[in-house]
């Protein structure tokens, strides 16, 4: 059988280092945002888990996508780039968000497989040769699972783990739990990721809408090298809307059956009054009843509107059209 990374019909083998010549190229995919004391520890440590497979025929590159960093982060990476030509950076020209970071780098992407990272080494590079071999065994997409999630706090777990539940009852494709966007994925996979439109992109759940023949490997995730995390509890709750409306419209339709349910309830309700009414004759007092069932109703109501709002709100996104992210300047590479 043919090993993966030597797929010959792929139309996009352009390159020069293609598999057309017997080698594969793998691009390590990294957002950043004020990461400039994590670069080259970063890169340090990939290099030494990674130097090794050169001479398996496996040829590295790094794209570094800079999301609209405001401290020294694109200086770092321009002069890591001068230094190694493996490396490219694209500059955004705000921060776009993780999301649309790293779908600027796997548009950039031309290898034969792409493994993104993030750049605090919570994504330990000592995974990386276990990811490749699982790809070279035939695997299009193969996830790094956390087996050990201590280095979170105990809100972020309880979350966290939530937030996968939820998720994975209502969404058709299921999201794995404790696998974040560290993970190999083969060219195929990167043309598929590409060709879905939408702007508003959880990569997790397109991850899985994709498909393709997965396999696992575990590690343990550790602490964040420098700095601090990047997701407030504010932004987690919305990514976890995003995740959900993205990939499910239960939010939405569920109100046709609390409408029904309440519905049929009245209507027994009021046929109970009517009887009542007929049998004993004029019955005034209900102030409670009458004020509770307002405000009740009142509720569900609102509740239902803002959903409805939090769906329109994103239709609204995508009918924009507005382009994912823009690119200010690319280093490095081809382009
Ligand atoms: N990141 C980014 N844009 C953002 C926020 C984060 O590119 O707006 C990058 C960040 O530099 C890091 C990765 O996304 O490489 C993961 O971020 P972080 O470590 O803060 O997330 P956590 O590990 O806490 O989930
Ligand atoms: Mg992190």
């Amino acid at each position: 059988m043919n090993a993966p990374f030597l797929h010959t019909d792929r139309p996009s083998a352009t390159q020069a280092e293609g598999p057309e010549n017997g080698v594969a190229t793998i691009a390590i995919v990294v957002p950043v945002h004020n990461e400039e004391d994590a670069i080259s520890p970063f890169l340090e440590a990939v290099r030494q888990n990674t130097d090794a497979l050169a001479e398996q025929g496996l040829a590295f590159e790094f794209i570094f996508v800079n999301d609209g960093s405001t401290d020294a982060t694109l200086e770092r990476l321009i002069e890591a780039q001068a230094q190694d030509p493996r490396i490219r950076v694209l500059d955004l020209s705000r921060n776009f968000g993780k999301e649309a970071a790293m779908t600027a780098g796997l548009d950039a992407c031309d290898a034969d497989a792409a493994i993104p990272m993030d750049v605090d080494l919570q994504d330990p590079p000592y995974v990386i040769p276990l990811l490749i071999e699982k790809w070279r065994e035939g695997y299009e997409v193969v996830l790094a699972k956390r087996t050990d999630r201590s280095s979170d706090g105990f809100m972020k777990k309880r979350t966290a783990s939530m937030f996968y539940r939820v998720h994975n009852y209502m969404a058709a494709q299921k999201i794995p739990h404790d696998v974040g966007d560290f993970r190999l994925i083969d060219r195929q996979v990167i043309d598929a990721l590409r060709a879905l439109p939408e702007r508003r992109r959880f990569m997790k759940g397109l991850f899985a809408w994709v498909g393709f023949n997965t396999a696992t490997v575990e590690y343990v995730r550790d602490p964040r090298l420098t700095g601090s995390s990047k997701f407030s509890g504010w932004k987690l709750w919305n990514f976890a809307l995003e995740g959900i409306t993205s990939f499910s419209s239960a939010p939405l339709e569920i109100w046709t059956y609390v409408g029904a349910t309440i519905s049929a309830f009245s209507f027994l309700y009021g046929l109970l009054i009517v009887a009542k009414t007929l049998i004993f004759g004029i019955d005034v007092p209900g102030y409670a009843s009458i004020l509770v069932s307002v405000l009740f109703l009142g509720g569900i109501q609102l509740l239902g509107i803002g959903i409805i709002g939090q769906y329109l709100g994103r239709v609204y996104a995508e009918i924009k059209q507005r382009p994912i992210y823009i690119v200010r300047r690319s280093y490095g590479g081809t382009s």
